[in-house]
């Protein structure tokens, strides 16, 4: 079979600049990891609590396989849902301070059930225009009408919440926006969803473990309550495992293990991540000293591209984009940077919108003030202030 009329395809994507290709990274995820056979210090994980080498949640995944196994073996729905699993979503809820939570194979797959469960033909979702991709799959799997806002912009939500009408209306954002590092306006957002009867889900895949109270998430950080909104958060990201949650109140919970296709019809994840994923969330409850100092790491920084003169997002987060324009821009600098041993990945369309390819510099609490003075090293002697859009 010839594969032509694919390879046109990707040599488009490459005279565009767009072509993605995988890099072998040959060591524990960590500040400094091995890519392709060089030790470089890295700056592009979401692994922001610094947990997914922690030797009690490694020895926690190994007695987790001992005890029972290496797989789930099938949907919860069909083989049982195992006491780990169930007992992890016990956490969370609590974690969370909402009246239930359900545990899913991926944040991807959590948005999924939750979009297309909650909503269908005849409703309507208000949708953030920088929300993540496995929102706007759920979305136009959804059969919903989609209304998009712009970034973060209340007062155009508002207007669209008073012209739509929709049996049941869903306003969905990311709490902490995974490429630009702001985080959504839910305060005023709560207050609007209050005065015009819609519901609201929150993608905390970057903000669990990371925002408010304890790591609580992006209502947290606003000081409201954890039952006033659904949230979905992810297991791999700052908990150091992988899979995802959906948590809210019981009535939902229920509908996503009936009507969650992507719930329903997926295996149930190992055992040896469950484990690990609730040690975690015990770990960030009992110890907020490793929380603290991702944020003392933050403040650092922050403090360091400021000097430099690099534009930095209005709020204090991990993630901190370098939008530098095109994308071969973005790939070359970033290629530049890792001949001195510093990874920091190019992120260009369709991730992020044409004309803002940008570098994503995300910090862990794992990083030492001396690696990040190495890294504003870097970004001075490479110019690095010159070349930012904003
Ligand atoms: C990473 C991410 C997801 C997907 O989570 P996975 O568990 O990696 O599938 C969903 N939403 C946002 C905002 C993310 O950044």
């Amino acid at each position: 079979m010839s594969s032509g009329a694919w390879q046109t395809e990707l040599d488009a994507l490459r005279a565009a600049g767009l072509h993605r290709t995988l890099r072998r990274v040959d060591s524990i995820q960590a500040p400094q990891i091995e890519v392709d056979g060089r030790r470089v210090l890295q700056f592009a994980s979401n692994n922001y609590l610094d947990l997914a080498s922690h030797p009690r949640l490694i020895a926690a995944s190994q007695e987790a396989a001992h005890y029972f196994g290496t797989s789930a073996s099938s949907s919860a729905l069909v083989c049982g849902h195992m006491g780990v699993h169930a007992d992890l979503e016990e956490a969370i809820a609590h974690f969370k301070g909402s009246e239930a939570a359900l545990v899913l194979g991926s944040g991807y797959l959590a948005n999924q059930a939750l979009l297309t469960a909650l909503v269908g033909a005849g409703d309507a979702i208000f949708s953030d225009a920088l929300n993540h991709a496995s929102i706007v799959d759920g979305c136009r799997l959804s059969r919903a009408s989609v209304y998009i806002y712009p970034h973060g912009d209340v007062s155009a939500l508002e207007r669209l919440l008073q012209t739509t009408a929709g049996d049941r209306r869903l306003i969905v954002t990311d709490g902490l926006f995974s490429m630009d590092g702001d985080i959504a306006p839910l305060d005023r957002i709560c207050d609007l969803a209050d005065r015009h009867g819609a519901f609201i889900a929150v993608d905390d895949a970057h903000a669990t473990g990371v925002l408010g109270d304890g790591g609580r998430g992006t209502l947290s950080h606003f000081g409201i309550d954890g039952s006033r909104a659904i949230t979905m958060g992810t297991l791999g990201k700052a908990l150091g495992s992988y899979g995802a949650f959906v948590a809210g109140p019981r009535a939902v919970i229920e509908l996503l293990i009936n009507r969650g296709r992507s719930f329903i019809y997926s295996t149930a994840l190992p055992p040896p991540v469950v484990v690990a994923a609730r040690l975690a969330i015990q770990m960030v409850e009992d110890d907020p000293g490793r929380l603290q100092r991702l944020r003392e790491r933050i403040a650092y920084l922050r403090t360091g591209l400021e000097g430099l003169g690099i534009p930095l997002p209005r709020d204090p987060t991990p993630i901190i984009p370098i939008v530098v324009g095109t994308a071969a821009a973005a790939t070359e600098l970033s290629a530049a940077l890792l001949d001195d041993h510093v990874w920091i990945p190019a992120i260009r369309p369709p991730t992020v919108p044409d004309g803002a390819s940008r570098l994503r510099l995300s910090l862990t609490a794992g990083h030492s003030e001396g690696q990040l003075d190495y890294l504003l090293a870097c970004l001075a002697r490479h110019g690095v202030a010159n070349r930012c859009l904003r």
